[in-house]
């Protein structure tokens, strides 16, 4: 397959390039090994929204990432009023929905695909699949989440914190079913919410003093071996009464990037599955007859590896709401770093009616082969900063400046680097994005 731009990954940041260099007219190629589109948002049962595109009503992030979230509302798929503004959405009609609009901006794609080799040459890029097929194109965006392929062609990249290099914790997410709401909310009135929409009741647990004491005093006795001081969620899925995804377990390593380290590390968060299980069962109220429905695909990773690029965004950078001129994205999630070493959470909200951009210049590589811009969570930024913006809504809207980036590249047969930020500008405002 030849085309103008290859989106290495599907996960949000993927989707997002993948639709964004789409809508900009330039033929799109996309290829995720898990068989659905979604990444961290399907895969890693991580299905919500954080609050990072909301300040109060008005929305700060449009473009592909407002049209989805639209498509979910219409399809009473989203509870748009989760504890700390979460939004949990149905991940199997997120996916659908995806690859509806993969679809119907014309992107071909590849699921259950992995991409065993990666290059990069005078003329493009090259993606070799496990399957043996060959896709060639102009310009790529590397959406892996762990800037899988920028690092194997020469791009600089920097690792975790700033001193140690270590990485926030790893977490296997689970689905519980079997969820008594009515139980719940007699005990618990503060857990169980009603959407908006269809009045549906919903488990909404996120960061509940009442619910982290419980945590203490079970791990004061011995009974609860989870390394945190709080539920980070248990959200209630739309349309699924009784069910909810739940986001609890804490897992040390150094590397996320080692498959080894990456194997151990889930084994033990499927150890704290069910020590998170047999905790909720003896002492959350309306979940003493809960069962596993599924775990995750795979483990979630929150930070492993970023780029060096043109500008690095800073944690004091995020938190003085640095307004940049080659702003593509706005955000507002509050800086959210979960302890690389230890039980705590650093969060450190916004104020009403402030946020921060992500400047175009942190997706561009300071240094590599020219065809290459990237997306996501493994875009130029510190351990910090990063903490906040990579949460999906802010990642999909990062992932539609690339792709706008790459297809503007192919068309006007240029570098990633010559592009700049005002053509991209231009045409994410033509696409919807509120920059501003
Ligand atoms: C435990 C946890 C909880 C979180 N909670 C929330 C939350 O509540 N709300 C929220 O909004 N965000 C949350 N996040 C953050 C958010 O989910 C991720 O940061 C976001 O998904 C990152 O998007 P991405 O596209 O950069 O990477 P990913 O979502 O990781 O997507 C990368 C994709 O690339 C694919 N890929 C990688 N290598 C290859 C290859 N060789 N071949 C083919 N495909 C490949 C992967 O399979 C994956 O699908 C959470 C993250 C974690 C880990």
């Amino acid at each position: 397959m030849q085309v103008d731009v290859l989106v290495l990954g599907g996960g949000p940041s993927g989707f997002g390039a993948a639709v964004g260099a789409a809508r900009t007219g330039a033929s799109v190629a996309l290829v995720e090994r898990h068989p659905v589109l979604g990444g961290m948002g399907t895969a890693g049962l991580v299905n919500n929204f954080c609050n990072a595109h909301k300040d109060g009503d008005r929305l700060i992030i449009g473009g592909v990432f407002g049209d989805l979230r639209e498509r979910l509302i219409r399809r009473d798929a989203i509870y748009t009023n989760g504890a700390w503004g979460l939004e949990p959405y149905d991940p199997e009609i997120y996916a659908s929905e995806m690859a509806a609009m993969c679809a119907e901006a014309g992107v071909r794609f590849r699921l259950g695909s992995t991409i065993a080799d990666f290059r990069c040459r005078g003329d493009g890029a090259v993606a070799q699949l496990e399957d043996g097929e060959r896709i060639a194109a102009a310009h790529a965006v590397d959406a892996t989440g762990d800037a899988v392929f920028a690092h194997a062609v020469g791009v600089p990249t920097r690792h975790g914190r700033a001193g140690d290099g270590k990485v926030m914790p790893l977490t296997f997410c689970y689905e519980l079913a079997g969820i008594d709401l009515d139980a719940m909310a007699a005990d618990w009135p503060w857990a169980v919410r009603r959407d908006e929409r269809t009045g549906q009741a919903y488990v909404s647990i996120s960061m509940h003093p009442e619910a982290s004491a419980l945590v203490a005093s079970e791990q004061r006795a011995g009974r609860l071996h989870i390394p945190r001081d709080h539920i980070s969620g248990i959200l209630g899925t739309p349309g699924r009464p009784g069910h909810a995804t739940v986001n609890f377990g804490r897992v040390f390593i150094s590397d996320p990037t080692d498959p080894a380290q990456l194997e151990r590390a889930s084994a033990e968060g499927r150890e704290q599955i069910a020590d998170g299980v047999a905790f909720f069962r003896r002492c959350i109220p309306g979940m003493a007859r809960i069962r596993l429905e599924r775990e995750a695909r795979q483990i979630g990773v929150r930070e492993s590896r970023r780029i060096v690029g043109l500008h690095t965004l800073t944690g004091a950078e995020a938190v003085a709401c640095t307004q940049f001129e080659d702003v593509i994205a706005q955000c507002r999630y509050c800086i959210d770093i979960h302890s690389p070493d230890g039980p705590t959470t650093v969060l450190r909200d916004f104020a009403p009616g402030t946020h921060y951009d992500i400047p175009w210049r942190c997706l561009v590589p300071s240094a590599g082969p020219s065809c290459l811009v990237v997306a996501g969570r493994a875009i130029s930024a510190d351990h910090e900063s990063s903490s906040s913006f990579r949460v999906s809504p802010s990642v999909m809207a990062i992932g539609e400046a690339a792709g706008v980036t790459a297809a503007i590249a192919a068309r006007q047969g240029c570098a990633i680097a010559a592009v700049g930020p005002g053509p991209v500008q231009e045409r994410l405002r033509a696409q919807g994005a509120i920059l501003d």
